[in-house]
């Protein structure tokens, strides 16, 4: 192996350039060209690629984002877009592909694989957690650090007025973010896609924590949850509820910035390192991620078909910790 090609693709999440570092100076190290494709799928159709010495990856193991740039390419779900792509690889005689990203971006790595035999080795990148084939994502850790100090500057503020928080955060299918941040703010309720929201359960804990005279309350909501975003659910509890000073917060796109947490550019640095020895024996067609802290190898199909499972007794736990 001489030539290896490396993109992120999807939704960018902090450790994804401690990722790309650890990629290049382990590619390096073997005496393998690593190829930096600018814009995910759009970069390898466009050609647009760079070679990453060591020098250039240096001084961004602690940024956020990702250097390489990401994108959503439609192109690439085109044959005719693939056939490009293939034929910049070719032209520059480059043997493999290592793609950072989530379920969709693995979802073309295999299609292309199938399709011109290029071997392909995914990272699981993106805050949300819910990839199968690994523990954690990266990103995920510091995106939840992130919602819990924003939580708690919300909480010091809903205490001094009495005030319910009701706080939107990342999540369109799955809980994650919503149940450990949650857990981690102390939240009053916690509202996630897994789960059917019965508003009237919730409505009834607020209504007997603020007899109980608590000070504040925050809910958590994932934006995917069933009853609709926090704004939704901020409505309805106003209809049944008016005692409560009621406000909404959408946390939205800081989620996703920000300087990895020491969690995510361990986890990043192992899974860029893995995947290039991964590809030195001969591997080909698997996600690389970490599950009890041993690495593990899923191959596209398990790891597109599954997802992570929630944990519902966390939520369980959450309910009566937050009593
Ligand atoms: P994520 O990787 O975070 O799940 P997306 O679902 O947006 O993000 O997928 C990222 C990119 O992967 C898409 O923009 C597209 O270029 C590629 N991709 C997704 N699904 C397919 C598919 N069925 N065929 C080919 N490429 C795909």
């Amino acid at each position: 192996m001489k030539k290896v090609a490396l993109l992120t693709s999807g939704g960018d999440s902090p450790g994804m350039n401690a990722c790309i570092r650890a990629v290049v100076r382990t590619g390096n190290y073997h005496g393998i060209e690593i190829i930096g494709v600018r814009q995910g799928y759009n970069g390898l159709i466009n050609g647009w690629f760079s070679k990453l010495g060591n020098q250039d990856v240096s001084n961004i193991i602690q940024r956020g984002g990702t250097i390489l740039q990401t994108a959503r390419c439609d192109e690439f779900k085109t044959s005719d877009g693939r056939k490009r792509a293939f034929n910049n690889l070719k032209n520059q005689a480059i043997e493999a592909l290592i793609v950072i990203g989530g379920d969709g971006s693995y979802t073309g790595a295999k299609i292309f694989e199938q399709e011109f035999g290029v071997k392909c080795i995914g990272i699981p990148g993106t805050i949300d957690n819910d990839l199968y084939g690994t523990d954690n994502t990266i990103g995920y850790d510091t995106a939840l650090n992130t919602v819990v100090e924003a939580v708690d500057k919300l909480r010091d503020t809903a205490s001094s007025h009495h005030r319910l928080f009701i706080v939107e955060v990342m999540g369109r299918d799955a809980g994650f973010i919503a149940l450990r941040s949650g857990i981690g703010v102390g939240a009053e309720a916690i509202l996630v896609p897994e789960t059917p929201t019965y508003i009237d359960h919730l409505i009834n804990k607020l209504e007997t924590d603020f007899r109980q005279d608590k000070s504040s309350a925050i809910v958590i909501v994932a934006e995917g949850d069933e009853f609709g975003g926090a704004n939704q659910v901020a409505q309805a509890v106003k209809e049944r509820f008016d005692k409560f000073d009621i406000r909404v917060s959408i946390l939205g796109h800081i989620q996703r910035g920000g300087s990895p947490s020491a969690y995510d550019r361990v986890l990043a640095s192992q899974l860029g390192f893995e995947a290039v020895n991964a590809l030195m024996n001969g591997r080909s067609g698997v996600a690389v991620g970490l599950v009890d802290k041993k690495i593990v190898y899923t191959s596209f199909e398990n790891a597109i078909k599954h997802h992570q499972e929630l944990n519902q007794n966390l939520l369980k736990m959450a309910e009566i910790l937050s009593l």
